[in-house]
């Protein structure tokens, strides 16, 4: 089975995922960690983010992979593991801007498509169902409002120790939304064949349950 889950940031998509994966015993793939482990290269290296070059050469040099360490997944940029560097504040803000050159896209795409092959697996980002995943057995659009993405945001930052301000996490993933809508591939949006999911005041397990049940529908 293939499952896509596309949908704006602070959805809960990557939780939501994670937990399907285990219920329905699928391989997680996190796509938006890739782009940022390669965003947190780039910063690293002092590649400027409009160098659509450097960027597609970085793209094509570096090997993004996950691996189950002490029973938690973790990426790996060139064998460093860099799940703790890639949620960053400084990574947040500039990650779009990397994702936005389609031609770094189409590696990232073949990447993401060669660990998907053959294999059962639940993927989350913004163009999975679109260019990832075309034929998956399900693709859902999991959102939420604005608001509620930002205070989800908050949360997460304290969690990891980051200090931010409300309007500013709020402007910046308005920011990210209208960036990754707009950009030539890839483009974050509904399809024909997603089914819409508002997580807007739900709990995490009440999303899974509905999504549990539309699968077990079919
Ligand atoms: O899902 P997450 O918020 O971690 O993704 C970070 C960023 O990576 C997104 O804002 C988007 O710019 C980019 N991304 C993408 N395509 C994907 C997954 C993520 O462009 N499939």
């Amino acid at each position: 089975m293939q499952v896509a889950v596309d949908g704006p940031a602070g959805a809960g998509k990557s939780t939501i995922a994670r937990i399907l994966a285990e219920k329905l015993q699928l391989i997680y793939i996190d796509t938006g960690a890739m782009y940022r482990a390669l965003t947190w290269k780039a910063l690293k290296l002092k590649i400027a983010l409009d160098d659509e070059e450097k960027l597609y050469n970085l793209a094509k040099d570096t090997s993004i992979y996950f691996l189950q360490a002490t029973g938690k997944q973790g990426i790996y940029c060139d064998a460093v593991e860099v799940s703790d560097f890639i949620r960053s504040p400084d990574v947040n803000d500039k990650v779009s801007l990397l994702a936005a050159h389609s031609r770094l896209r189409k590696v990232m795409v073949e990447k993401q498509r060669e660990m998907a092959l053959d294999k059962s697996v639940i993927m989350d980002g913004r163009d999975v169902g679109e260019c990832i995943l075309p034929h998956a057995d399900y693709k859902f659009f999991i959102t939420a409002s604005l608001q509620e993405r930002a205070s989800r945001r908050m949360i997460d930052l304290q969690r990891q120790g980051h200090k931010d301000d409300y309007d500013r996490v709020k402007c910046l993933l308005r920011k990210r939304d209208e960036s990754d809508s707009s950009r030539e591939t890839g483009s974050l949006k509904i399809l024909n064949d997603s089914i819409v999911i508002n997580t807007d005041r739900k709990e995490v397990e009440e999303v899974v349950a509905e999504i549990l049940s539309i699968i077990k529908d079919n």
